[in-house]
């Protein structure tokens, strides 16, 4: 029977809308849940291609500087580059570099540039992952297999700051890693003295941010990587933010602790390239001090019917597109670039900290380091309450805690656009003070 009747619905707590069909038998009605099956007849590119235009409607406008979390946008002619250079690399299998030596090259030439960004010298070696997520797998992973190999550890640990990535996390589910988290001090730094007193004989890594995620601060990354050099074991610096920022906001000029690989015990740095890179989502690296370091994330096996399989991540096939825009947009954007963009993101991430400063109701949790900026509510302003209403106006920024409070990623898009959100965060705070909490926060990763 045909449906009569057809509902999109979107609650406003999930984001995938349901296809509710309603029928009409003899007066009486029925509702069910659509399920899409492969069309018997395919429809044309073009009715494709608007169909899905058209499912973007509520997406974050990150184009228009609306979202300050989950996407960067350095303008069109960045943005076209990075989508051409995708697009002929979209179906290049970087799984075997063999037949695409191409491949090889843009890996080798990416993980040279950023290896050099952060000072890796003439040993460091390194990877192309899919994002900030696979870097840090592969920093626990590496870690622990070299644990095992160097040391005999059957139980390993890792000691990281609470603020440490939420990535962190699941490789310590994935690879049956202990996590020991360890309280940040007050300002949000990881904690020295308490991170000695957690590395024990069983553990394989200590982990530094520059800056981490949730109040963009740098940890001390001298003092974490002295302890884990002299405990024997690894120290990863999670610069998945920092990696693409802090290099060019130190040739500006600002004062940025040392973090990189100049620090002595430091063995492994990710940086995200679909963040500050600027480029496709897809892509990532990892940089090892050295090419010994580096083996302990790599795979290989003969166990199986067809023959030797090596992979350097988590994924067998994997798509040319991130890699061959990564290369693009670097080689396109070149230093100049970079420092163009950084200090635009770090203007931009200062102004709007001074205008949280100057309004009654907000607070910053802490100095913006790089370009995050974390603040929270006062005088009955609760910050979810702040992070619903500015949403509902398209405005889109982490809603995070403990300690609840708000997060902006602030990048090159947002400088023409600040005046404009600024007066909506004036007027969203007005409508919510003293309206209470309201209903939960909403969440950066999800699972449906
Ligand atoms: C974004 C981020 C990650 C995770 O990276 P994904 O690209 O989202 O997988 C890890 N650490 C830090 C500091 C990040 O900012």
């Amino acid at each position: 029977m045909q449906p009569e009747l057809e509902i999109e619905t979107a609650s406003a707590s999930r984001s995938v809308g349901v296809r509710v069909l309603m029928t009409a038998d003899r007066g009486r009605f029925s509702a069910t849940i659509a399920r899409v099956s492969l069309p018997r007849s395919g429809a044309p590119a073009d009715e494709v291609l608007s169909q899905l235009e058209a499912m973007r409607a509520k997406d974050v406008d990150w184009r228009r500087g609306r979202a300050f979390s989950l996407a960067y946008f350095a303008g069109d002619e960045v943005a076209a580059l990075a989508k051409d250079a995708y697009a002929r690399f979209s179906s290049e299998n970087a799984l075997n570099t063999d037949a695409f030596p191409s491949l090889r090259r843009i890996q080798a030439e990416v993980v040279e540039m950023v290896s050099a960004l952060v000072n890796g010298g003439d040993g460091a070696a390194g990877f192309m992952t899919t994002g900030g997520t696979e870097s840090l797998l592969m920093a626990v992973l590496a870690a622990r297999e070299r644990g095992r190999k160097e040391r005999g550890i059957a139980a390993p640990e890792m000691v990281l700051p609470t603020s440490a990535h939420a990535a962190f996390e699941k490789g310590a589910h994935y690879f049956g890693v202990k996590s020991v988290r360890v309280p940040v001090r007050e300002d949000f730094r990881a904690d020295v003295d308490a991170t000695a007193r957690a590395i024990n004989p069983n553990t394989v890594l200590v982990v530094g941010s520059a800056p981490q995620y949730p109040q963009g601060v740098v940890d001390p990354i001298e003092a974490l990587a002295g302890l884990a050099e002299r405990a024997g074991v690894s120290c990863h610096v999670d610069a998945c933010m920092g990696g693409m920022t802090l290099p060019f906001l130190e040739r500006l000029g600002e004062p940025i602790p040392r973090w990189d690989f100049r620090v002595p015990g430091v063995t492994s740095i990710s940086v995200d390239l679909h963040k500050y890179g600027y480029t496709a989502k897809g892509a990532s690296v990892i940089v090892h001090r050295s090419k010994e370091l580096r083996r302990h994330q790599t795979f290989v096996t003969q166990n199986w019917l067809g023959g030797t399989y090596g992979s350097s991540g988590v994924l067998g096939t994997k798509s040319g597109g991130a890699m061959a825009a990564a290369w693009a947009v670097m080689t396109h954007l070149g230093e100049e670039g970079y420092l163009r963009l950084t200090r635009s993101a770090r203007a931009t991430a200062l102004r709007l900290a001074d205008a949280i400063r100057a309004t009654k109701g907000l607070r910053l949790l802490a100095e913006p380091q790089a370009t995050l900026v974390a603040f929270t509510g006062t005088d009955g302003v609760d910050p979810f309450a702040l992070g619903r209403s500015l949403a509902a106006r398209g405005w889109v920024l982490d809603q995070q805690g403990p300690p609840p409070s708000l997060h902006a990623t602030v990048n090159a898009v947002h400088e023409r656009v600040l005046d404009e959100f600024l007066a909506e965060l004036g007027s969203a705070v007005a409508r919510v003070r003293g309206q209470g909490a309201g209903e939960g926060a909403s969440s950066y990763g999800t699972v449906d």
